[in-house]
């Protein structure tokens, strides 16, 4: 125990000095050290001190088939012996990047049959800015340039990501926005939603995309981004009826309608895609994460046949990076697909571990009333904590009543996020009912001692 507490000191303080990470406070990185992984299997992952803890997160929304999977190492070590790399630029292409598009063809729903790949969500959305804009033109439309986002949404961190999303602490940071970015409000009844019933609310959310179109004119508008359900929004599930009449108005007003599956694709929801468990059809379906279950970066861009046409008329299309369909990337997704498939983690989801978890956070919110609301679908979810259940009265900001709550849990080996004041769990899809009842069991206990704290 000794040595390893040493070796994580050591660690602890070189990463300290040398190591900027991404969305943490440097002042308490300095003050309580990071936390070193340093391997996982399964559902749970390992410390540098020896503590093994289950993943509700799947590392970051990503590892839908579990960590541990040989099948994927070795495809990725023989396709590094065969081709490292090539590129995709100028006319050249490789075997497992025509192989991986069409794999994607076959599981993406519509005539989303056609892909460009990128490396992260965030290269996805960037793609997704310029393609919609360059569909525009060529459609003789270049004043079509403007995007319509929702606030608390996440599209990544690259500058014209940071400006689609809607998360203001974002945006703030070194004035980190572009002009012709706009947004509208989150879906959120248990914040909004005031005495409205859900389905109500969710008109009038709705509505709020139809009102902003009307502000702005169509006619300088390219198109609508949302999540299915935002994730690093806090799990912000849409109530019943929103996202058919989002699709409603985006046709109405010859709007395209981009469904960003970065978090809801390949399972997650218990459909390949979220905008399938919703029963919608966009335009444009960014997605990465579980596209690989994060073994290796990659995303794509889906794009419809007829934007597809258009693009092709076109002539050249000046985008794409280094790494866009990396070789060893696409033999991985395109085998992570398959495991997918093979395991039947898309209909596990939906007919056993979905409704498992559920119900299991259903119990919580049963047992804790600073459970103000269980928010998610399938194997995505959000509690949001608040000082009065009935009166909806939200923890004050200072009182870090998710924070506490996600420490407390890592204390007793679960990982759950906080983010503002909700938990959010997004399992690996391979969970099994022994570890749902861990989770619970650690965030029933999490929970119990968090209340106490909060007074
Ligand atoms: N889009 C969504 C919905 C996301 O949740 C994320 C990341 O969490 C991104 C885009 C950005 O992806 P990346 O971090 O790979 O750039």
């Amino acid at each position: 125990m000794a040595i390893t507490q040493t070796r994580t000191a050591h660690l602890q303080a070189i990463d300290a000095a040398h190591h900027i990470h991404p969305f943490c406070d440097p002042k308490s990185l300095a003050e309580r050290g990071t936390r070193v992984i340093t391997k996982a299997d399964g559902c749970y992952v390992e410390d540098s001190d020896g503590n093994r803890i289950l993943d509700g997160m799947a590392g970051l929304w990503c590892v839908n088939v579990g960590y541990g999977r040989q099948e994927l190492v070795d495809v990725a070590a023989r396709q590094m012996e065969e081709l490292p790399f090539y590129n995709s630029f100028f006319q050249s292409s490789t075997p497992s990047q025509i192989a991986l598009a069409e794999r994607l063809s076959k599981i993406t729903p519509g005539d989303l049959n056609h892909f460009f790949f990128a490396n992260s969500g965030s290269e996805a959305n960037d793609t997704v800015i310029r393609m919609a804009r360059h569909y525009w033109h060529l459609k003789g439309k270049p004043e079509k340039y403007k995007f319509i986002g929702r606030h608390l949404g996440y599209h990544g961190s690259t500058l014209a990501a940071t400006s689609l999303g809607g998360m203001k602490h974002m945006h703030d940071m070194g004035s980190s926005t572009l002009p012709g970015f706009e947004h509208i409000m989150e879906p959120h009844w248990f914040a909004h939603g005031g005495n409205l019933s859900p389905e109500q609310f969710a008109l009038r959310a709705a509505q709020a995309l139809e009102d902003k179109i009307l502000e702005i004119g169509a006619d300088n508008i390219a198109a609508f981004i949302g999540e299915p359900i935002q994730g690093a929004g806090g799990v912000i599930s849409p109530p019943p009826g929103y996202w058919p009449e989002i699709e409603r108005i985006c046709r109405k007003h010859d709007i395209l309608f981009v469904s960003d599956e970065v978090i809801c694709g390949f399972g997650r929801l218990g459909e390949w895609f979220g905008c399938q468990y919703y029963g919608v059809q966009p335009d444009i379906m960014p997605m990465a994460k579980g596209m690989s279950s994060g073994y290796l970066p990659i995303s794509a861009v889906a794009f419809s046949d007829r934007i597809f046409e258009t693009l092709n008329e076109g002539g050249p299309i000046s985008h794409g990076y280094t790494y866009s369909g990396h070789p060893v990337s696409c033999a991985v997704a395109h085998a992570n697909i398959d495991i997918i498939e093979r395991e039947g983690l898309v209909e596990r989801v939906r007919n056993d571990i979905g409704p498992y978890l559920q119900s299991g956070l259903a119990h919580l919110y049963e047992r804790h009333s600073i459970i103000g609301e269980v928010r998610g679908a399938q194997a995505l979810a959000g509690l949001q904590l608040v000082r009065s259940r009935d009166t909806r009265e939200p923890f004050a900001a200072e009182d870090n009543a998710a924070m506490i709550c996600r420490d407390i849990c890592l204390e007793k080996g679960l990982i759950m996020r906080a983010v503002g004041q909700a938990m959010v769990i997004c399992p690996p899809l391979t969970i099994t009912h022994a570890e749902i009842d861990e989770m619970i069991d650690k965030a029933d206990a999490g929970l119990r001692e968090a209340a106490s704290r909060l007074g």
